[in-house]
């Protein structure tokens, strides 16, 4: 495992950064833009990203990945990750509730995103440990350190989740009130 993987799982705000390295990642992928990302602890607020841009069908993914990258690079799911993402899950539950085929559409998102976010997890990995180091990185800076990362992009998450890993997930996001309100 490469010393960064290592470095951010022991580091106290090395699940956060990864969540918030991991909606990054994905607007770059999917050609979103944002101002910059912030890493704070205030009492409710661990994080954000700034004036977030995409198309529509991508913002799903990219509210997704936060939660989805924090997840990857641990064993197993635990409370933490669904106390710091309300906002996230709530906006996918949002869209969620304009879908047909709920669940399908659902973890289709679900699955691309972990296939981009493993393809480019080195990238995840290095705008976290920016994260960490300077509390705040740009778009533009984002861009130099995913790119950066390609080229020896060796580091890999714990392993595929997949369909039947990421059921925790699906659920939670299908008892959001921005979804059951619409449904009842
Ligand atoms: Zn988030």
């Amino acid at each position: 495992m490469a010393a960064t993987s290592q470095w951010l799982r022991r580091h106290g705000l090395g699940r956060t950064a990864i969540h918030e390295a991991g909606h990054g990642a994905l607007a770059i992928i999917e050609g979103g833009s944002f101002d910059e990302i912030v890493l704070q602890k205030t009492e409710n607020l661990n994080a954000c990203i700034r004036n977030l841009k995409c198309n529509k069908n991508a913002l799903v993914r990219i509210y997704l990945a936060g939660i989805m990258a924090a997840r990857m690079a641990r064993h197993g799911w635990g409370e933490l990750f669904f106390n710091t993402a309300h906002d996230d899950l709530g906006a996918v539950a949002a869209f969620a509730k304009e879908w047909n085929d709920t669940v399908n559409i659902l973890e289709w998102h679900i699955l691309v995103t972990e296939e981009h976010l493993k393809e480019k997890w080195g990238s995840v990995e290095k705008i976290a440990e920016s994260l960490i180091r300077n509390r705040r990185v740009t778009y533009e800076e984002a861009v130099r350190l995913f790119e950066a990362s390609q080229a020896a992009n060796e580091s890999r998450p714990l392993g595929k989740i997949g369909t039947s890993g990421w059921q925790p997930l699906i659920a939670r996001i299908l008892m959001k009130p921005q979804f059951t309100e619409a449904v009842t």
